[in-house]
Formats: C-alpha cells, sequence, structure tokens
C-alpha cells in the first residue's frame, strides 16, 4: 500500500486498465468529499499516463513528467481553478475562452494532456455552455477531469456528458491504520473525525487534536452569548480574505460536526465516542432535542459547509450558521442550558 493513499482502490486500478487500453472516457467526473481523494487521483491519473517509466512501476514518482506534475509546473496538465480576479468565487467564462486557446495548440511534452478543472461546479453557467463542445469532444489526446464534492450544482448538460465516477469514504479502522502507519498520533480519534476522508484526517492532524477541542468550546461559548458577541465572533472569525479563515472556519465545523455525532449517539442509546468532557450539554441537547431535532442541527452544518463553498463572504455565512443553530436551540429552550 502506497503510503500517499489510502481508500477508493478499486477506482484507481479501473482508470489504470482504461488508461492501459487507451479507452478513458474524454470527460470524467470525479464525485465525493472534499478531502476523500480525488484530486489526488487526478494527478495520479496524468502521472501514470505521461511517467517514463516501465509499465508496472509507473508512477516512478522521480521522472522528470512525474516531478514536474507533482510540483503543478507540468505545461500540459492544466489545473483549473476559480478566478482570483472575481469577487465571487466561480470559474469564468473567461477562462473557458482562454482554456479553449490553449488547447488549440499542440501538447508540449505529455502523451495525453490533463484539464483538471476542480471544483468544477464552481463554473458559471456560460463558462460551463462555453465548454459543453471541448468536454464532448476535446482535442487529440487530452482529457479533461472535473471535481466536485456537489455534484447536484453541475449543469445536467455536463454531467449527461461525463463519465461518473464517485468516491467512497475510506472504513475507520483502515483510516486509523493509514495514519499509524505513518506515525500519527491520536489515529484513533482523527480516523473517527474525518469521516472518511485522508484529506480531512491529515488536516485535522496538521491542526492537532487539541484545536478542534479549542474551537468546539469556543463554540459552546459562542452559542450561550448574547446576539452581539454572536455577530462579533463571525466578523473576528472572518476577517481578511478566504485564505486566513478557512482552517479555522472548517475546524469550527468539524468540531461541531463531533458534538453533534456523539449527540446523535446518545439520543440512540449510545455512549459518547469523542467529546466525554462536554458529557453535560450532549446529554441535554440528545434528550431534548431527540434524534429528529439533532439531525436538524446536522443539516444547518452541512448547509454551512455547502454555503461556504459557494459564496464569498465568509462573515455572512457564519452569521447564518450560528442564529440557525440558535433557532432551533431556542426553540426547545435549551439556549440557556449551554
Ligand atoms: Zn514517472
Amino acid at each position: 500500500m502506497s503510503i500517499d493513499f489510502i481508500g477508493n482502490e478499486n477506482i484507481r486500478s479501473k482508470l489504470r486498465a482504461l488508461a492501459d487500453a487507451e479507452r478513458l472516457h474524454p470527460c470524467l467526473l470525479f464525485e465525493g468529499p472534499a478531502g476523500i481523494g480525488k484530486g489526488t487521483t487526478a494527478l495520479w491519473l496524468a502521472k501514470v499516463v505521461n511517467c517514463d517509466a516501465d509499465e508496472q512501476v509507473r508512477p516512478c514518482g522521480v521522472c522528470w513528467s512525474c516531478r514536474q506534475i507533482e510540483k503543478g509546473q507540468h505545461p500540459d496538465i492544466l489545473q483549473i481553478q476559480p478566478d482570483e480576479t472575481k469577487a465571487t468565487r466561480v470559474i469564468s467564462v473567461k477562462q473557458s475562452r482562454e482554456l479553449i486557446g490553449q488547447l488549440a495548440l499542440q501538447p508540449f511534452h505529455a502523451r495525453r494532456r490533463f484539464v483538471i478543472i476542480d471544483p468544477a461546479d464552481v463554473m458559471t453557467p456560460e463558462a460551463a455552455n462555453a465548454l459543453l463542445k471541448t468536454f464532448e469532444d476535446p482535442p487529440k489526446a487530452t482529457s479533461f477531469i472535473l471535481v466536485t464534492s456537489a455534484s447536484a450544482s453541475l449543469l445536467s448538460t455536463v454531467r449527461s456528458r461525463s463519465q461518473r465516477i464517485r468516491f467512497a469514504p475510506v472504513e475507520a479502522s483502515s483510516l486509523q491504520a493509514w495514519l499509524e502507519a505513518s506515525g500519527v498520533a491520536d489515529a484513533a480519534v482523527l480516523a473517527n473525525l474525518a469521516e472518511g476522508c485522508p484529506g480531512r484526517a491529515r488536516t485535522l492532524e496538521l491542526d492537532g487534536a487539541d484545536k478542534w477541542r479549542a474551537a468546539r468550546d469556543q463554540l459552546l461559548d459562542v452559542l450561550g452569548a448574547d446576539t452581539a458577541a454572536q455577530f462579533k465572533f463571525a466578523e473576528t472569525m472572518c476577517r481578511g480574505d478566504r485564505s486566513k479563515w478557512q482552517a479555522k472556519v472548517d475546524t469550527l465545523l468539524d468540531a461541531t460536526s463531533c458534538l453533534l455525532r456523539d449527540a446523535l449517539s446518545v439520543s440512540a442509546g449510545g455512549s459518547i465516542l469523542y467529546n466525554t468532557d462536554r458529557a453535560e450539554v450532549i446529554h441535554v441537547w440528545a434528550e431534548t432535542l431527540g434524534p429528529r431535532g439533532v439531525a436538524g442541527l446536522v443539516q444547518v452544518v452541512a448547509d454551512t459547509r455547502d454555503r461556504l463553498h459557494r459564496y464569498v463572504n465568509g462573515r455572512l455565512v457564519l452569521d447564518t450558521f450560528i442564529s440557525r443553530f440558535v433557532q432551533l436551540l431556542d426553540k426547545e429552550h435549551l439556549h440557556a442550558s449551554i
């Protein structure tokens, strides 16, 4: 087992077989939650196909092609990401047109050129429409890989032109073994927190378990505070551009999911797995809200993740998150119990 990869081996072996037979679909659509390995697999496929080593050892990781792809500098592996000049997080029609212009040129070096659009669901309808014909019939020796964790947001005309490949969450036990093999402390906790997504486990590992505990306590504090303090919280949390606050907000949401998972477990007669030090609040939530009420809060977290992915203004999204959460707790007069 490669130390860089875990899970979805079946997908990679299928892709490898198709690539070897030169039968790759011109437009692949990689679907699945963030951090599950879609982007990593896209780059892996580009390496496998373009590696200069013998077939059995591809990707070798050391040839020119593998190294350039790893560094993000291969001239024929085009990675399209949201337009940095735009206020909203989109892949614009201008980017589509530039790409079409680039694809009119011959590849520089690659056996097969790859265009990786990540995340594909932020393409504006105009950007997607401009590329429809190219998705269907790309230039010679060119493949598209569309990467998304929100497939439903793609135009149906894009989906219908693609071969959909769904990535499945990795079993917590395998994830734990993988983390342990990499020498990670707290592997059991992180494997459960990561919800089957190796990428998320890695991020959590870098952050450290203490960080999500701090984020969790901060959330509980703010839920019990007054409205002014709640507004202030979102404002302080999301200061500056996305690169400054994204990781913090992700940790906050991960910590919230984790609390809710414990509450769900308790409401179903199970025990607390992660937040044993905050047992009191979990019992109150579980007993008063019941499984349906807790599921409502889980939905608020899911909506928030989705909106964060879409909107640039993190503060507004976080404001809405806190106020919806408080509203659901207030309905059961739980606000005061925190
Ligand atoms: Zn290589």
